[in-house]
């Protein structure tokens, strides 16, 4: 309220004084001007007196009959001062009463229509100012309000409330967003911020909006951060159990097909938790842990990509940096190296090609493995060029060997962000084309992961390499990232079972049932199958004997550098130094696991 206090409306500014006062001295005048020829005509002092008592007492009576009239106008006016000081105190739930049909009731209606127009634009500012234009979520301002009140808020008994906020980032969507636009991204993005919706406790998306607006602590909200990331706040959730659970139900939400722009999608998220107070009390710190959790979650190996937070994760986005930096002159120098592991027949241990795997040869740490920068060049973006330079290096020394009189096929990993890249299937032909390497000598090994983005320029991309003459392998098979129906959309030549199902393999049990059937499953796709990871004579007799094609491990060998793989491979000709393994193959599994 401002001062009442002003000079405004107030002592010898009041309307109502002036007017009494203008009408007292008008009265006096016409008193003195009405007196005058009495006091010429000789009347008696008593007359006089009489006189002027009677005009001073009709004086003093339209005075005051001036003075209340003033107040009836003045009164209103004073009460739509006020209502328009509570206007602009920011009360628009001011009730602005009738009045008279006279001018100060026609202001007074005026002021109404303006009050109500007022109150519909700071609407209008206030969902521009707290919400996400696209998905119509909360946005990151009032999110940040949200979370501020919510980690510096106490529970019934005065301790500090608790809570869960999980950092969301749609993992495709930056690639939707550059291949079909913004409009397309944009209604994916809602898509999938419905799914999420409905798959949490916000449960729709009404009362997620109920839920940001009012002044509670303890409900649920979905905000939009920015970009592909989405925040949700859970309050009363820090059980590893609870959280867990609710993560998995978010992932399942998301993972059906969504069509867009004739396309289908089927859309991938990482999830990132972090607590409070257990992590931080401060919003600010909560959502940078949830955000480096999701980092880590989205370079996890795994279908349902979720990380909840631990301080030794600092430390490891450090030393991710550092390789990130180191990367780019890596990339610039080309310190990496392509070494190479055999596969060979399961039939007759004879070698049957060999697999490309990238190592970088840093200056102090020595060679660094791809477990440790591939997931890093993925999330930087310095995958194309890594990519390329495997690929170059790979298909050169194939094209190298089959000039030398040693013909051996090369498998080369390749990326869902390079195989995704615009018309790798060229980018390859050019390169079998630049160093004369027939295409039937290369096959290029994808994940599942793949397979299941995109569909349909997936698809486009494989049908043109093999169209080319190359071949496709799905590596990494069984560890869950793929859905068979998708799958088998998708046409390819080889299936490379995942080391994860080998520990079992040579045991009578589930394990081997399972690597039976899918080994089974590759055969009846009319793919050659490969089983990896096998370590011992055991394990290599038992694939072989369920009826794959070729294997590969450290049983017969670890990755190696070029010129040592040519040693290998050359003596391995001369020599039949897997004799040992018929026996095994022939005697069965029983013994073998025994
Ligand atoms: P991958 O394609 O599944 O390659 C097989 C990995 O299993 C290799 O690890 C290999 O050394 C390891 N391995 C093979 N046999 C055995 C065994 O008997 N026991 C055990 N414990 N491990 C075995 P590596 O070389 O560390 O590569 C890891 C992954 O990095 C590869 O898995 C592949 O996904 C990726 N990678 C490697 N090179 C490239 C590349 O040039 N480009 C891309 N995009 N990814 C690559
Ligand atoms: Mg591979
Ligand atoms: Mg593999």
């Amino acid at each position: 309220m401002r001062n009442k206090e002003s000079t405004y409306g107030t002592g010898g500014n009041a309307i109502g004084v002036r007017l009494t006062l203008m009408y007292i001295a008008l009265a006096a005048i016409c008193l003195a001007v009405v007196t005058q020829p009495l006091l010429n005509d000789h009347h008696t002092a008593s007359d006089i007196a009489a006189h002027t008592a009677a005009a001073a007492i009709g004086l003093a009576i339209t005075a005051a009959l001036m003075a209340f009239l003033s107040r009836k106008i003045t009164q209103p006016i004073r009460q739509l001062t006020d209502i328009a000081e509570e206007v602009a105190d920011g009360n628009l739930d001011v009730t602005i009463p009738l009045f008279c049909k006279c001018e100060i009731g026609g202001l007074a209606a005026s002021m109404r229509l303006m009050v109500s127009r007022l109150r519909a634009s700071t609407t209008e500012i206030r969902q521009l100012a707290n919400h996400d234009l696209v998905t119509g979520l909360p946005n990151r301002y009032r999110l940040q309000t949200l979370l501020e009140r919510r980690v510096t808020s106490l529970d019934a008994h005065g301790n500090p409330a608790r809570g869960a906020v999980f950092f969301i980032d749609i993992l495709d969507l930056r690639k939707v967003n550059d291949r079909f636009g913004h409009e397309s991204s944009d209604r994916l993005l809602t898509s999938i911020a419905r799914l999420l919706i409905e798959a949490s406790p916000c449960n729709s998306e009404a009362e997620n909006q109920r839920n940001s607006a009012g002044p509670e602590t303890d409900r649920p909200v979905l905000a939009r951060f920015g970009g592909t990331e989405l925040i949700l706040s859970v309050p009363d959730m820090v059980e590893p159990a609870e959280i867990a659970a609710l993560a998995d139900r978010l992932h399942a939400a998301v993972a059906t097909i969504v069509e867009e722009a004739g396309r289908q999608f089927r859309p991938k998220i990482a999830i990132g938790v972090a607590r409070y107070p257990e992590d931080s009390l401060a919003a600010m710190k909560i959502k940078q842990y949830a955000a480096l959790a999701c980092n880590h979650a989205a370079a996890l190996p795994v279908a349902n990509k979720t990380a909840v937070f631990q301080m030794e994760m600092m430390q490891q986005i450090k030393t991710r940096e550092s390789i990130e930096r180191y990367l780019r002159t890596a990339i610039a120098e080309r310190q990496f190296e392509v070494y190479y592991q055999p596969k060979v027949s399961a039939s007759d241990w004879a070698v049957t090609g060999a697999e490309a795997l990238v190592r970088l040869n840093h200056p102090e740490r020595g060679v660094i493995g791809p477990g440790e920068f591939i997931p890093v060049a993925e999330m930087t973006g310095l995958i194309g060029e890594i990519g390329l330079i495997v690929l170059d290096e790979a298909i050169g020394q194939c094209a190298a060997w089959i000039r030398a009189g040693q013909p051996t096929e090369v498998s080369i990993n390749v990326s869902v962000e390079q195989f995704q890249t615009e018309d790798f299937s060229g980018t390859v032909i050019a390169l079998l084309e630049a160093h004369q390497c027939p295409a039937q000598f290369i096959t290029i090994e994808i994940t599942e992961t793949l397979a299941t983005t995109d569909v349909a320029g997936v698809a486009h991309e494989i049908a043109a390499l093999r169209a080319a003459g190359l071949r496709i392998a799905i590596d990494d098979f069984g560890t869950g990232y793929s859905n068979l129906v998708q799958l088998t959309g998708l046409k390819f030549d080889i299936l490379k079972v995942d080391r994860s199902f080998v520990s079992g393999i040579d045991c009578i049990g589930r394990s081997r049932e399972v690597s039976r059937t899918i080994i089974q499953l590759g055969k009846n796709l009319g793919c050659r199958v490969v089983v990896e990871g096998t370590e011992t004579p055991g394990q290599v007799a038992a694939a072989a004997q369920l009826g794959c094609d070729e294997i590969q491990g450290f049983y017969f060998s670890k990755p190696m550098k070029r010129i040592d793989f040519e040693a290998w491979r050359d003596l391995r000709s001369q020599n039949t130094v897997y004799a040992g393994l018929d026996a095994l193959v022939s005697r069965g599994i029983a013994s073998a696991c025994a």
